[in-house]
């Protein structure tokens, strides 16, 4: 495979941006070797610079979950730009998405649109102090939740995958105010709230963890969580960045049935445009300025173009609920393949998988939170990266992550990935 173009770039890129990337997990630094730096994509496939092609199963990190250059997104942006591009100004299309949304998510009775991930965090849970007048928070070991302050202390994602899941420049006060707990063990934190009884603003979790690879709740786990977070007056947040819109229309929350006060999203309603939002109660939303005291602000808030993407990515999933069975379907083809080769080939691997997401982890553990997760082979699965690029399937560049199904990948597609993978794991055995 060639990548002379590529590696071109990245040297260039390293004298002028950090690690030559601006997202760390791009840089490959946990997988080895260089970038490769895309051109283009369309549908189920990626194009490099040195004109490869590969099979995205990534999809920008979820969002594109109908596939790369959806034609009716396409389109409603074409129409967009033609209006001017930002404006700081409020417009018809913020009201229609906050609309769609509180429709689609019952839990959410109020929206606020921000630009990222990170943002929607961020804000969720300075409102979740702003409405108890309480400090701390609850984070689970090897949840990502971006990279604001209170969320750089046993990190997932980048951070887990570069070996600093605690970022210096985060200040001890802060750290003091975020408490850590371990996925999915309900003991540890009735004992942590009981330690910090009447001090606990908000519980912050990913439903479904996309970033210690993919690592499901155990049977009842969140509904623990629900009764606990209210029998101690604590606001609930699911961070459903990566879950909301892909494992069911209404995200976690409606696949597991389970109510957070708050909700925080991102990603899939850009439509892959930069967009995030935060919403639920509204009782607890009103706090937001200038319906009430809590500050948050952001100029290119419910930008246009972004909305326009996002509101037809939003009505396309809903007027295609057939697009979740088919994604359930391709997920466990994909899994039950996975766990056949491992089976026949004898390999220390488990494959974890809900719906749409899920992850090949390099250890003969079962995946059930950071402890379990950190026992991978990281190097072996760098070995496996590579194997799966050479045979044109794009991988995640790092063992804690999730993959990522679009509704473009189909039986024809599932039998080459599968076919990708054995092969690979039998040049590893
Ligand atoms: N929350 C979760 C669950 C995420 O997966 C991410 C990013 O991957 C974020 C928050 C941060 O989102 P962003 O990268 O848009 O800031």
């Amino acid at each position: 495979m060639k990548n002379k173009l590529s590696t071109k770039l990245f040297e260039e890129a390293q004298n002028y941006i950090p690690g030559g990337v601006n997202s760390p997990v791009r840089a490959f630094k946990s997988v080895g070797g260089n970038p490769i730096f895309i051109k283009r994509a369309k549908g189920a496939y990626l194009y490099d610079e040195d004109s490869n092609k590969y099979i995205d199963m990534i999809n920008s990190w979820g969002p594109m979950i109908l596939g790369h250059a959806f034609g009716p997104i396409e389109n409603q942006v074409r129409k967009a730009i033609k209006d001017s591009f930002s404006f700081g100004a409020p417009t018809r299309k913020e009201v229609e998405m906050a609309k769609t949304i509180c429709n689609i998510v019952p839990s959410i009775e109020m929206v606020r649109m921000v630009s990222s991930g990170t943002e929607a965090t961020m804000s969720a849970i300075r409102l979740a102090r702003a409405y108890t007048a309480k400090d701390k928070i609850i984070k689970f070991e090897g949840c990502y939740h971006g990279h604001g302050d209170s969320f750089l202390i046993s990190a997932g994602s980048g951070a887990m995958s570069h070996g600093t899941p605690d970022s210096p420049g985060v200040t001890k006060a802060t750290i003091k105010d975020t408490l850590l707990v371990p996925y999915n063990d309900i003991a540890a934190l009735n004992k942590t709230i009981e330690a910090n009884k009447g001090k606990i603003a908000g519980l912050i979790i990913e439903p479904v963890v996309g970033n210690m690879g993919c690592v499901l709740p155990n049977e009842g786990y969140l509904k623990a969580i629900r009764e606990i977070c209210t029998a101690n007056e604590i606001v609930l947040i699911f961070d459903e960045v990566m879950t909301g819109f892909r494992l069911a229309l209404g995200g976690a929350q409606e696949r597991f049935d389970v109510t957070p006060d708050l909700t925080t999203l991102g990603k899939i309603i850009g439509g892959g445009m930069p967009v995030g939002a935060y919403g639920g109660k509204k009782e607890i939303m009103k706090m937001v300025s200038p319906s009430g005291p809590m500050y948050q602000a952001g100029t290119l808030s419910g930008n246009p173009i972004a909305m326009s993407a996002g509101l037809t990515m939003l009505k396309h999933l809903k007027n295609h609920p057939e697009i979740y069975a088919n994604l359930d379907a391709a997920g466990e083809e994909i899994a039950h393949g996975l766990r056949k080769s491992i089976k026949e080939i004898g390999m220390d691997c488990t494959v974890n998988q809900v719906g749409s997401m899920y992850t090949l982890f390099f250890t003969k553990e079962q995946v059930t939170d950071y402890t379990t997760a950190k026992t991978c082979d990281t190097a072996l699965f760098g070995k496996y990266f590579h194997k799966m690029l050479e045979k044109g399937v794009y991988l995640g560049p790092s063992q804690f992550e999730s993959l990522f199904i679009s509704d473009k990948i189909d039986k024809k597609l599932i039998k080459k990935i599968l076919k990708a993978n054995h092969s690979s794991l039998e040049e590893l055995a």
